[in-house]
Order: structure tokens, then C-alpha cells, then sequence
């Protein structure tokens, strides 16, 4: 399995998701499809499927497009929502599918949208597992609450993508690491995770580089939202109740 990272828009990233033994590969909200089909030719790989995480326009605003500058065959386009441009096959919770040899699974995660989805990605056996999350979860953050509940996120976060192997690599929608990690210490001032992560990030940034992909575990030790359970963080939104927990940083976040 390899993964391209190809920045996009101001803070989006786009992903090609290839499949080394049959060459075949997939993209990640490819927004700006110019970009996406000439890393296609550069790496002589064919493009069959789109997956799509969400309907909002910088994530699915170049699927049609894409679909008509694509070579043959006719290309598969995942989502869990109809409002999703060029959508050929809507997903729900636990499909699967093949890319080449390559494992998707999809997990169903509303509340940034009520049809987003993630996608979960092994090798046979469950090697190799990354997870594509949109606009869910981010590096130290995770997405507003466009069309959800904190009952949602918390469910999505902890539930569905905290039960993942904890090695998953997450490879997320937008560079918001560093932001993230401002209002994370703003919440945990003491977290020697969250400061770590953010003198690092800080130096990737400095040097252009991308702040993906981190992991489940990872998130666990500096992301307050996936943290809702922890004393330290339940104690900043003044509540001993996850979800209660989850709004209150939401809303903090929100005004941050
Ligand atoms: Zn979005």
C-alpha cells in the first residue's frame, strides 16, 4: 500500500490510495482533479474508484470533473450522501469493497455532515491499516458540528475510529494541526503530549511539510475531543459526562 499526500485549496489534502501489487488506485476528495490525474500518470498507476468523505465543495467539488478527464474505465465514486456530485455508489456503515488487493471498509460518521464517511483501509490479514477522515477527526481536532449532535461525535470518535486498531494511521481533510493543538493546550495546558506535538508540528509547518498522517494512539494522548473521558479534560469543561464533555469543547472551540 502506498499513500500520496497532494495538498489542495488553501489546507485541504487530497490522497491517491494505491495498491503496489496490481497497480490499481483510488483517490481522496479530489478537489482539484488537474493535480490528482497527473500524480496518476506520474506514478503509472490506473485510477478505478473516488472515495468521498463528505458533500461539502472542497472535498467533492471535483468529482465531476474528474470523471470526465478520466481515462477509461468509468470511475466508481463512493459516499454516504446523496448530495455528493457524480456519486455512483452510496455507501452505508460496514460496506466493503476492493481496490485492487486492498481492503475499504467504510464507517459511517455523522455529525460534520449527516452522510460523511470515513474509510477504513488494510492489507489482507488487517496490515497495514490507515483510516481516510475527511472532516471527522483531524490531527488534534476534529470537525465542527455542521449537522450533528455531540452524541455523534463522541460516537464516531471514541466508538467507531477510537475501537480501530490503535497503530491506524490517520490521514485527515485539512492541515488544522497546529490550531488544533493551540486550543488542545488551552484545554490541557500541562499535556506533555499536546506540547510535544506542537513544537513538531511546528517545525513541519516551518518547512512546509504536512503534519499527516498521525495515529488512533496518538490521538488518544493530545486530542481533547478524543480525550472526553479523561479527568484532566472533563474537568476543564466542568462535567464528569463524555458527551456533555464533547459539546462544551465543541462550542469553547467554536469561539476560540
Ligand atoms: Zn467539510
Amino acid at each position: 500500500m502506498k499513500i500520496l499526500l497532494l495538498p489542495a485549496l488553501k489546507d485541504n489534502y487530497m490522497y491517491l490510495l494505491i495498491d503496489e501489487d496490481t497497480k490499481e488506485c483510488a483517490c481522496v476528495d479530489p478537489v482539484e482533479p488537474d493535480k490528482v490525474l497527473n500524480a496518476v500518470k506520474e506514478q503509472g498507476v490506473k485510477l478505478t474508484t473516488v472515495l468521498t468523505t463528505h458533500h461539502h465543495w472542497d472535498h467533492a467539488g471535483g468529482n465531476k470533473d474528474l470523471i470526465e478527464k478520466a481515462a477509461e474505465p468509468k470511475l466508481n465514486v463512493f459516499g454516504g450522501d446523496e448530495r455528493i456530485d457524480g456519486l455512483t455508489k452510496k455507501v452505508v456503515h460496514n460496506d466493503k469493497f476492493k481496490v485492487g488487493n486492498l481492503n475499504v471498509r467504510c464507517l459511517y460518521t455523522p455529525c460534520h455532515t449527516t452522510g460523511h464517511i470515513c474509510y477504513f483501509v488494510t492489507k489482507d490479514g488487517g496490515k497495514e491499516p490507515v483510516v481516510f477522515t475527511g472532516d471527522t477527526l483531524f490531527v488534534a481536532g476534529c470537525g465542527r458540528f455542521f449537522e450533528g449532535t455531540p452524541t455523534q461525535m463522541k460516537e464516531a470518535l471514541i466508538d467507531i475510529l477510537g475501537t480501530l486498531d490503535p497503530k491506524t494511521k490517520v490521514y485527515c481533510g485539512h492541515e488544522y494541526t497546529v490550531n488544533n493543538l493551540n486550543f488542545a493546550l488551552h484545554v490541557e495546558p500541562d499535556n506533555q503530549n499536546s506540547q510535544e506535538k506542537m513544537a513538531w508540528a511546528k517545525e513541519q509547518r516551518k518547512n512546509n511539510l504536512p503534519t499527516i498522517p498521525s495515529t488512533i494512539e496518538e490521538e488518544f494522548k493530545y486530542n481533547p475531543f478524543m480525550r472526553v473521558r479523561e479527568a484532566e479534560v472533563m474537568s476543564f469543561t466542568r462535567t464528569s459526562e463524555p458527551v456533555k464533555t464533547m459539546g462544551f469543547l465543541r462550542q469553547t472551540k467554536d469561539n476560540f
